[in-house]
């Protein structure tokens, strides 16, 4: 059989994935020929088996790139502001709220910290967004099998034959990264033996726009704002435990797994109520050794991973995806230059990785069960949270406004 002709395109991005749906819609909007390739295609119904059920606190920085994007008026009408973030440590000997700490987003601006919105939804939305989008071709059902990379160009073979050669490769395909692996970056991980259950609950006591994380040990129990499901007051939950817990909590019957998640939660919201199916996410840190290679960026969990707390996963991406768009957007006949990946990859990765050595500090200390580490992390909470230069500091990280 004759070899596939080869496509050219600017942008090819392996991975679709809300990260990679996502650099789709930023390089589209930008004027760039896109080619984004799946082989897994997206589940956008939250009935649907597969479908991803973890929620995503966008927070102030990422709301302005998907503004700029055009992007955000359609998720607007879907999303739940975020007023004040709720540190709880119920370290005690019984799961009761004893240290309380509230961050309002109002000490910084009129603006909330950001906005919580469902992760299956978001991919909905994506898609219909970038069928709007005539440089864009969004091609589900196809992976990237193979790469080569040559100064002028990065040479890529999909899991049909079909040959591509793109001025830039995007690598937007998870954690295990084909990419990374196929331009030989290695990556370093932190293992916890953690898990998290991510799933979602009503409760008799309406949530205020709180968003809030409750530390006991084995990870935090973090609660995150809904619309009211069923005329009830809903949230998201994500909670970290170690593995043989999470599977034992998810084999419980539902009225005791009912039980045993209220009183995790210290009963802050009143009894809470399973209203959707529980779905399981292993927990690790990893950062890969460098975030480009010849025409080849990495970004979003092909560079970095986090534990899921102070809801910085997808934020980080989103920053790695801003900084990509500005320099392929103000020189786009250097797209996939060395100097355009090289500054990519030196802007970002210091900033990533102090990232991913504070979560994995607060992670461990989160973890920690015995009561001397239970005191020392509460201290550290107090610490971070309340001492006002480094709560000012932490908030405006979160919120874009500081260095970082
Ligand atoms: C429980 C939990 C809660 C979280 N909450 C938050 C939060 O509130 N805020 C936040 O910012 N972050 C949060 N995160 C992190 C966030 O969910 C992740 O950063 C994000 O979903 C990862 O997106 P991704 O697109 O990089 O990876 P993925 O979603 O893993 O997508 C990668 C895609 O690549 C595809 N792929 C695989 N192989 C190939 C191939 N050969 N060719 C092409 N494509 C391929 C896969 O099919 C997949 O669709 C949370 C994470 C967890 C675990």
């Amino acid at each position: 059989m004759p070899p596939h002709p080869r496509e050219s395109t600017d942008i090819l991005i392996s991975g679709g994935g809300v990260a990679g749906l996502m650099a789709a819609s930023a390089f589209g909007a930008a004027g760039f020929s896109v080619i984004c390739v799946d082989p897994a295609p997206p589940v956008t119904d939250a009935r649907a088996e597969g479908a991803d059920l973890r929620t995503t606190a966008f927070l102030q920085p990422a709301i302005r790139l998907m503004q700029e994007i055009g992007l955000w008026e359609r998720l607007a009408p879907h999303a739940t502001p975020l007023q004040i973030m709720r540190i709880v440590d119920a370290g005690g000997p019984a799961p009761e709220a004893r240290q309380v700490h509230d961050f309002d987003a109002a000490d910084l601006s009129d603006a909330p910290f950001g906005w919580n919105l469902p992760n299956w939804l978001l991919r909905r939305e994506l898609l219909a967004h970038l069928g709007g989008l005539g440089n864009v071709s969004f091609r589900p059902g196809l992976g990237t099998a193979h790469v080569l990379t040559r100064e002028t160009a990065a040479l890529v073979r999909l899991s049909d034959g079909a040959r591509v050669a793109a001025r830039l490769l995007v690598a937007a395909d998870g954690r295990n990264s084909p990419v990374r692996t196929a331009v030989g970056i290695g990556a370093t991980t932190l293992r916890y033996g953690q898990k998290a259950l991510a799933f979602a609950v009503t409760h008799p006591a309406p949530h205020g726009n709180v968003s809030t994380e409750v530390h006991r040990s084995g990870g935090p129990f973090t609660l995150v704002p809904l619309p009211d499901h069923a005329g009830r007051p809903c949230s998201a939950v994500v909670w970290m435990e170690r593995g043989p817990e999470i599977r034992r909590l998810a084999a419980l019957p539902r009225a005791d797994f009912e039980a045993a998640m209220t009183e995790r939660s210290a009963r802050l919201l009143g009894p809470l109520t399973l209203a959707s199916r529980l779905t399981v996410w292993p927990i690790i840190s990893r950062i890969a050794e460098r975030f480009s290679a010849e025409r080849c960026a990495l970004m979003a969990e092909a560079a970095h991973v986090v534990p899921p707390i102070g809801a910085q996963g997808l934020n980080m991406s989103l920053a790695d995806l801003r900084l990509l768009r500005d320099l392929a957007a103000a020189s786009p006949e250097t797209l996939g230059s060395p100097a355009m990946l090289e500054h990519y990859h030196r802007s970002r990765w210091p900033d990533v990785r102090a990232r991913v050595s504070g979560i994995d500090a607060l992670n461990r200390a989160s973890m920690a069960g015995m009561p001397v580490l239970r005191e020392a992390r509460a201290g550290l909470l107090q610490l971070l949270y309340s001492a006002r230069p480094v709560r000012k500091g932490l908030m405006r990280l979160g919120m874009g406004t500081g260095s970082g």
